[in-house]
């Protein structure tokens, strides 16, 4: 008889695993608590009857970058990246926007004296991506199939935005990279911000960043579907309080962060590993806002049209000022603020001549502070009576995106710090394997962190099926 897994929770990465599982000839079942399975993955109407929202994940360059869903016939099962002419515009108060376009040498050619240093940092990446994207998404301290690629990375990678900012002669290049770094929730003089930085543009040269016709859930449910085909399934509205009751199981994964495995497998972990799991830190937060709108965002600078994602902040000290305001723990005044417009590119989100959009910025771990008016005047700012456009709204403060998915621990979006020491134990020096045997975690609280690629859960999976069935 085939051996019984489960994986707790169906964000990108329990999915990942589960699938690895079935491939290997387990049988897995998935325990999702909310009623539809996705996590930080899922569209819903969250505003108006016919706009369709993404609750967390809009914008997927790793998605469709993933080594391992690069291997699965998800486009089978519907799955279909749309592309924005360019993936990221960045609006400035001058009325234009600098744009990243996907092309490297259109790019360069854009960047005019910046262009050679932007080529020569992005190159070898964009043109060995398949190579690259691997490394870069496993643990760290895993020894590099491409040493010398890693190394050359690396020499950059752990440098802070401002010091690689420093390299660009323009205003507008050290803007644009402020914007990129600030997607680590870092300040942009810490160590690893430029990694985070670098990575987001060679994504965007190599991949693209596309969001999914139809919403992050058409991604979801393409996972989803492939399981079953291997017969794997999903049991939604299925909250596991302890993983006593799962005894059917021999092997046991948890798409939770460490505060939840404390909590439903404390008393199966040993006291020291226990007490790592607790020493473990969770990042800033998350403030989003949706909006259902009855036409495009009038901005100002006509190439925002072109992109998917729009980078709110203004100057590259503008943004470090206000990520490092979140980072000593106030709300920022002028925040840094993340905006995606995919009913401009994907019409299935919204009713015909209307629009949607998703935004958000950064905040202190569970803070409580109202940031909707600073929010919105930040994208006045470059889109003035973009307020008459909007038909409704949702607020999601970080308790809010908390109480729908149980992972996004005081709004953290990563499932942790993404620091030096969390990077390189994440989240602890076992990784994916705990201080129980047959139980693993397997979610963004494990390497390479956050985001949409699912390769925390398939290494997580690849880990237990490689210790079993020796381990015990
Ligand atoms: C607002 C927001 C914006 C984001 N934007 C992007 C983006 O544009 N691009 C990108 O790549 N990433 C983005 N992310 C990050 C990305 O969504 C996450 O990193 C990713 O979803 C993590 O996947 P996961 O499987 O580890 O966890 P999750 O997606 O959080 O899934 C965890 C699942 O486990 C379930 N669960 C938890 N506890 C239990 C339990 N006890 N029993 C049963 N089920 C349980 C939860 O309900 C949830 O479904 C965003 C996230 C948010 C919230």
């Amino acid at each position: 008889m085939a051996l019984r897994a489960c994986v707790i929770g169906s964000g990108p990465n329990g999915l990942a695993a589960a699938i690895v599982l079935a491939q290997a000839g387990l049988q897995v079942d998935v325990f999702e608590a909310e009623s539809t399975p996705g996590g930080a993955a899922r569209t819903m109407e969250l505003t108006l009857p016919g706009f369709l929202h993404d609750f967390g994940s809009a914008v997927l360059p790793l998605g469709a970058g993933s080594p391992f869903f690069s291997t699965l016939p998800l486009h089978r099962h519907g799955l279909e990246w749309v592309h924005s002419p360019a993936p990221l515009a960045h609006p400035l108060d001058d009325g234009t926007a600098i744009v990243l376009e996907r092309d490297l040498k259109s790019m360069k050619a854009s960047l005019g004296a910046d262009g050679p240093v932007w080529g020569k940092l992005m190159e070898p990446f964009v043109e060995r991506w398949s190579e690259f994207a691997p490394e870069l998404l496993r643990p760290v301290v895993s020894f590099p199939r491409h040493p010398f690629l890693m190394a050359r990375f690396g020499a950059s990678a752990l440098l802070s935005a401002h010091s690689i900012a420093r390299r660009f002669k323009s205003e507008r290049t050290r803007a644009l990279l402020a914007g990129l770094a600030a997607h680590s929730f870092m300040s942009l003089d810490e160590i690893l911000s430029g990694a985070v930085g670098l990575t987001m543009a060679v994504s965007a040269h190599a991949v693209g960043w596309p969001v999914s016709r139809g919403g992050s859930q058409a991604l979801t449910q393409a996972l989803c579907a492939h399981l079953v085909t291997l017969g794997g399934q999903i049991k939604t509205s299925s909250r596991v309080a302890a993983v006593a009751e799962l005894s059917d199981y021999q092997l046991i994964l948890g798409d939770v962060t460490p505060r939840q495995l404390l909590a439903i497998a404390g008393e199966r972990l040993s006291p020291a590993y226990k007490r790592q799991l607790a020493k473990f830190r969770y990042g800033p937060g998350a403030f989003k806002v949706d909006y259902a709108l009855s036409g495009p965002i009038p901005w100002k600078a006509s190439e925002c049209g072109r992109a998917a994602t729009l980078h709110l902040g203004g100057s590259f000290e503008e943004i470090a000022v206000s990520e490092l305001t979140m980072r000593n723990g106030q709300p920022a005044s002028r925040p840094f603020v993340l905006l995606a417009q995919p009913s401009l590119f994907d019409p299935t989100r919204a009713p015909q001549g209307k629009h949607t959009a998703w935004a958000y910025c950064h905040v202190p771990n569970g803070s409580r502070e109202d940031m909707l008016d600073k929010l919105e005047a930040q994208i006045e700012r470059f889109a003035p009576g973009f307020r008459e456009c909007v038909s409704a709204r949702r607020v999601f403060s970080p308790a809010a995106l908390e109480s729908m998915d149980a992972n996004l621990i005081g709004g953290d979006i990563s499932g942790g710090a993404m620091d030096a020491r969390q990077l390189l134990f994440r989240p602890t020096w076992r990784n994916y394997a705990t201080s129980a045997p047959h139980l693993y975690i397997c979610s963004s609280s494990t390497p390479p962190g956050g985001g949409v690629h699912g390769m925390c859960g398939y290494h997580a999976a690849r880990v237990a099926l490689a210790r079993w069935p020796w381990r015990d």
